[in-house]
Formats: structure tokens, sequence, C-alpha cells
């Protein structure tokens, strides 16, 4: 029989109220022990309070709910104390529920429960983690269609077509003289083709979420004085950076999650990249040097009014190849540096004059944002997209195994060969959904979680 597991839920800190969560099938009698009250009733919140049934002591006056198994989160029984949200009283009530014959939950167990227990998915529980963890609209609702199961959906359909297949090509293999549905190699490969459309399709959604997931990393870069500060400011409408006419004042790197046209933002602020002999201003442009590499997108910001120097010349060269958006700042002074001079040089990036002072230009680079995430399209509700590592690789590997079985299907090679690329593929996209995830899979996915989740 499954332990009974107990956990607080809720965050720890202050609050109007606290949740220790029970669930297994001793849940009530653990309740029972320690609740006096009114009489509980299946998924009625009930008020009363707890005492320690080993001293008599009053622990807490609470609201406790019992919800009778399936109809609960991890499908067992489920009891939920809300006490007041301090950490004496959650504290005390856990410890009671423990000693009255639960145990302490690990990190994740509730949802791991829920997904052995199968009312979720793996590609279901993982969203839970996404839900609690997303910084921003977008990422909150790209994990609640997955958790409505449109990922595990998709999946789900596409198996079934390899399953079609399996099932010709085994049938084939074991009763070749038998006159059976005859499976021409031109059938197989039509067969296969439409599933490594879907595959790719899938697989092509992955570069957009996980950038709706995790946010899309922006480094602002530029030498001194140009203006990224003023820019950040801008995009995140609020003075949190300090503004100065110092060069070299913002010595270390300022981080700013932000939405811009619905896609989540995270924008780095560096120090002026130069050579300086100032310790704290080197180890500032190290991270930002830092912030630059790992940066999905770079705006560079040039000081229109001011010539061109080494110092851009060098910023110049580090960007050939690089996603680029060149910020041309201060239109609103006479002009030394020319739109076309560095189209010349930076032929790949986009060019926009501003006038960060006078608000001019700003919503053209939020537009040029949104357009490089989305490639003019705004996300469609309901389009399923992969937001994981995870699955991305599964897919990845999958799409390899289906290509590994429509050339030996060009080749006409044995039917024996081609299903084990289509089963290894059919087993591949079982692990998204967790049906055929191995144990050490489902125990890393678990290990995300927090503790009480
Ligand atoms: P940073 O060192 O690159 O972060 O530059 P700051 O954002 O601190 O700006 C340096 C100076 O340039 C400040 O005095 C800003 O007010 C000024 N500045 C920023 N943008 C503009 C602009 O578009 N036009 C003009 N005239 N001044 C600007």
């Amino acid at each position: 029989m499954e332990e009974t597991i107990a956990a607080i839920a809720t965050a720890l800190g202050e609050g109007g109220i606290g949740i220790v969560r029970i669930s297994g099938s001793q849940s009530l009698s653990v309740l029972n022990k320690i609740f006096r009250g009114r009489d509980l009733q299946d998924r009625m919140l009930t008020y009363g309070h707890i005492y320690d049934n080993f001293t008599g002591e009053l622990v807490d006056e609470v609201m406790a709910v019992y919800m009778k198994a399936p109809h609960s989160y991890t499908t067992e029984d489920v009891v939920e104390i809300q006490c007041h949200g301090g950490i004496v009283s959650l504290r005390k009530i856990l410890s009671l529920t423990l000693r009255n014959g639960a145990r302490m939950a690990d990190p994740g167990e509730f949802t791991k429960r829920a997904f052995l227990n199968g009312r979720l998915d793996l590609s279901q529980a993982e969203a839970v983690i996404d839900l609690i963890q997303a910084k921003s609209d977008a990422s909150f609702d790209v994990a609640l269609d997955q958790l409505e199961g449109k990922l595990g959906n998709t999946i789900r359909s596409i198996r079934a077509e390899l399953l079609d297949i399996l099932v010709n090509l085994t049938v084939n293999i074991d009763y070749p003289d038998e006159d059976i549905e005859e499976m021409t190699y031109a059938n197989l490969s039509d067969g296969l083709k439409k599933v490594r459309a879907r595959t790719t399709q899938l697989l092509a959604t992955a570069d957009t979420g996980r950038i709706f997931r995790e946010g899309l990393r922006v480094a602002i870069i530029g030498k001194p004085n140009v203006g990224k500060s003023s820019l950040l400011n801008a995009l995140l409408q609020q003075s949190r950076a300090i503004v100065t006419e110092i060069p070299g004042t913002t010595r270390d790197t300022i981080e700013e999650t932000v939405t811009i046209r619905n896609v989540p933002v995270i924008l780095t602020d560096t120090a002026g990249i130069r050579d300086t002999d100032d310790r704290i201003e080197q180890i500032g442009i190290m991270r930002s040097m830092e912030s630059f590499q790992k940066a999905d997108l770079v705006l560079f910001v040039i000081d229109g009014s001011r010539a061109l120097d080494d110092s851009d010349d060098e910023i110049i060269s580090s960007l050939e190849n690089r996603k680029a958006i060149v910020v041309l700042n201060k239109s609103d002074l006479p002009q030394k540096v020319w739109k076309e001079d560095i189209a010349k040089r930076l032929p790949q990036s986009h060019i926009i004059e501003t006038s960060i002072k006078e608000e001019q230009g700003i919503g053209k680079i939020e537009e040029e944002i949104e357009k490089m995430v989305c490639g003019g399209q705004v996300r469609q509700k309901n389009s399923v997209m992969i937001t994981s590592i995870r699955h991305a690789s599964l897919l990845e590997q999958a799409l390899g195994s289906i290509d590994d079985a429509l050339s030996s299907t060009a080749g006409c090679q044995p039917l024996e060969f081609i299903e084990i690329d289509v089963n290894h593929a059919y087993e591949l996209l079982g692990e998204i959904i967790g049906e055929t995830a191995s144990s050490d899979v489902i125990d890393e996915v678990f290990a995300r979680f927090c503790l009480g989740k």
C-alpha cells in the first residue's frame, strides 16, 4: 500500500493563510486525530481547530477539506489544512501529521503520484512546474495549454499513425503469404512521410517555445554614454537603472524581465565595453561579455552624434554572424554617423534610428523584437508549442529514426529492418508523455519540483 505523505504546500514566509497537504489512504484518519470541528464532508471546507493529540494543546484555528479518491490532485484521498500563514503554525501542523502516520513528501511527490496514477501524462506534469515558474503571461499561457493536454494529445495522435504503420509491418512480416492488406513500399513511404511532416512541424515550434518559456535574452551593448540605460528605461517604462552623464557608471549588468508585445524578454544592460584599469569596471565588463555571448539578440546602441571610433569598430566586428538590432541613437542631435555606413558593415542587422530622449523609434525596436520571435505571426491560441529541451531532443531523435526508416524503405530493405526504426520512433515519442519513460527519466523530471507540489 502507498504510504501517506504530507508537506507544506504554500510558500514559506508570512502570509494570510498557509496550507498543509496530505495524500494517501490514511489522510482522513490522520486529520481525524488532530482536527476538532464539524463533521467533514467530501470536498467541503470545514471550520475547526487543530489540537496536538499527544499533549492536548491547541495548535491553530483552521479550515480543513477532505477530497475523497479519486477526485483529487493525486487521485488518492487528499486532505488540506488551511491554517494561519506563519512558519510556526505550518511546522507544528506538519509535524503533527508526521507523528500521526504520514511521511514527509519528497519534492514533486504529489504531482508524481498524479502522474503514476494516470491523472496527468508526463508532459502535463512538467507543465505544472512551468506554470509555477512562469515569469510572464505568455509563458504561463503556453504552460497552461500543455497542462490541458494539448501537447500530449498531439503526441498521441502522431503515435497512433506510427502504430498503424507498425501493425501493418508486423502483419506483413508474420504472414507474408496471406492476402492481408499488402504493404507496398510506396504506401509505407507515404505513411512515414506524413508522420515525418507532423513531427517536423512540431519540432519547428521549439525555438519560439523556449523563448516563451524562458524569455528572450536581449543584451544591450555599446560604449559608454550612447544611451543604453536610457534605452533600458524606455523599454521598462520605469527608472530602475541610474541614468548619468559620467561614462562607465553602469558598472555591472542590470537584468530586468519585461513583456514586449507579449514576448517575455530578459533585458541586460551591460557595462560599456572598453579598455579600463578599474577593477570593478573590469568585472562588469567581463559580465557584459558573458551576457553578450549568451544573448539571443543584441541591441547595439550607437551615439549618432559622435563619429564611430575604435570601440564601436570592435563591437561591430564582434557582431558579424550575430542576430542584432543596431540602435542609432540621438537622432535629435546633428548626425555624424549614417545608417548606410552601418548597413554596409553589418548587412544582416536591422538598423533603427532613435531619439530615446524624445521618445522616437522605441516602438520600432519593439516591433522588430516581436517580428524576430514570432516571424510576424502572433501566437495562435490553441497551437501546440514545444517549450522543453527534453521534448525537443526526443522529437529530434524520433525524426532521425523516421528518416532511417524512410531510407530503408526507399532501398526496399527487409521489413524487419524498417520495423526496428519505426518502433524506436514510437518509443521515443512515448517518452514525452511518459508512457515509455524509464524510472530514471521520471525521477529526473520530478527532481525539478519544489517541496509540497
Ligand atoms: P549609457 O552610458 O550608454 O547607459 O548612456 P545613458 O543612457 O546613461 O545616457 C547618456 C547620456 O545621453 C544621458 O545624458 C542621456 O540623457 C543622454 N541621451 C540618451 N539618449 C539620448 C537621445 O536620444 N538624445 C540625446 N540628445 N541625449 C540622449
